[in-house]
């Protein structure tokens, strides 16, 4: 088995929040058990919301917490010449097209679908035109052709195997018009150029992996293992927000937290070894695993924190 590769992947739009620092300690602690690496990637490719004062916020609270990635970090953003090379190249193969569709008519293609008491999708009306019909001056996107019929299994560290019908996913855009990728594109690039073995993510991002793996089969690339993590609710139940507290780590460290105490705490916050409440840094690399991952939603608590914090 070749060297275990994680990574963990922000996109760079604010502080390092409590969710994003669990998912990075999972990601992190799964590696050092492994004897493998973590590499950082920044998701900086939504250049409205990507800033370079979150990119610093980020690298500092990952420090701060003690976790440590192989290399320097990743711009997403400066790939993108490498993103639009294999849209091309899906084009070639076959895999993906090349879509003139207006505004206009994707928004009537929906309403047709919506009045036939269809899901509002894209139906497919480039899939198998001849680009030579194509309106002049109209730059299209590239599609990727999702399989007509059959299943995608997200095999899930986590969730178990989940099934999507390949019929409720729709030929979705892989490159816009503007020559820039999808994030759906971006992340199977990235992480299959970065030789990542394990995703460890939030479970938000459970039904992204089904169109993911259309991308991965199409190519021809092996699927990276998968352990979708259910997010972090407030002691209500409901999910976390702001409503609940403090949601970033920069909060916890100037309130005079220690960065054990802390991810202690993260680590409890969806795995858990027996009984133990308090355990070092080391104990927990040695033994952490995926298996041991919780498969419910867990509960941030204030007062636990506060708990833990005094005994370090
Ligand atoms: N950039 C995404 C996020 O911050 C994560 C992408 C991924 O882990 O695949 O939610």
């Amino acid at each position: 088995m070749s060297q275990v590769v994680t990574r963990f992947a922000p996109s760079p739009t604010g502080y390092l929040h409590i969710g994003g620092a669990r998912t990075a300690l999972f990601s992190w602690a799964y590696a050092k058990n492994q004897g493998g690496k973590m590499l950082l990637r920044i998701e900086d490719t939504d250049r409205e919301r990507s800033t370079e004062a979150a990119v610093t916020a980020l690298i500092d609270g990952l420090k701060w917490l003690g976790l440590d990635w192989e290399g320097e970090p990743i711009s997403q953003f400066a790939r993108a010449s490498r993103h639009a090379e294999v849209a091309h190249e899906l084009v070639k193969m076959g895999h993906a097209y090349y879509c003139y569709c207006s505004p206009a008519e994707l928004d009537q293609m929906r309403e047709d679908a919506r009045a036939a008491g269809k899901p509002p999708r894209y139906n497919g009306y480039w899939r198998d035109r001849d680009p030579s019909d194509a309106p002049a001056g109209v730059s299209p996107v590239i599609r990727i052709k999702a399989p007509l019929s059959g299943e995608i299994v997200v095999h899930d560290h986590v969730q178990g195997d989940v099934v999507f019908k390949t019929e409720n996913l729709d030929d979705f855009i892989i490159l816009r018009s503007d020559g820039t990728p999808t994030y759906m594109h971006a992340v199977v690039v990235d992480d299959h150029d970065m030789g990542v073995t394990h995703i460890i993510r939030g479970d938000d991002h459970l039904t992204n992996a089904a169109r993911q793996i259309v991308i991965y089969n199409a190519m021809g690339w092996t699927v990276p293992e998968m352990a979708h993590i259910p997010l972090i609710h407030g002691p209500d139940g409901a999910k976390l927000s702001k409503r609940h507290g403090a949601l970033g780590v920069e909060a916890y460290r100037q309130m005079g937290y220690l960065p054990e105490a802390l991810r202690n705490y993260l680590a409890r916050l969806g795995w858990s070894h027996g009984d133990d409440e308090i355990f070092s840094t080391e104990q927990m690399v040695e033994w952490f695993s995926l298996e041991a991952l919780n498969k419910g939603a867990a509960r941030f608590d204030f007062v636990k924190l506060e708990n833990i914090n005094g005994h370090y």
